[in-house]
């Protein structure tokens, strides 16, 4: 068989990125912010739970769906939400 000599021309494809969405619920104040903006909808309000100030909190519905756009962390008026990269072999 011949060998062939031909280079890729585009770089081999890099890991998928996940993203992990850390909320910290005492600290949020339910303003809705972060679900409303969310383009995928990872995010909803916990209407059955209540944080330590009596207030319901975002938590994420869907979270293997988190794009890593870091709209939520940017919008949050508490600082509550982060969300970091993980590697994925
Ligand atoms: S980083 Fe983007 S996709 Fe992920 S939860 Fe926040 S707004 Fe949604
Ligand atoms: S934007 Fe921040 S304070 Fe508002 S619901 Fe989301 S996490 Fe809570």
């Amino acid at each position: 068989m011949l060998k062939s000599s031909r280079k890729p021309i585009l770089a081999p494809p890099q890991a998928e990125k996940e993203y992990s969405v850390r909320i910290y619920p005492d600290q949020c104040d339910g303003c809705e912010l972060c679900v409303e903006f969310c383009p995928v909808d990872v995010l909803e309000i916990d209407l059955e739970s209540y944080n330590s100030r009596m207030l319901h909190y975002a938590k994420t519905a869907k979270p293997d769906d988190c794009v890593g756009c870091k709209q939520c962390e940017r919008l949050c008026p508490t600082a509550s939400i982060f969300i970091s990269e993980k590697e994925v072999s």
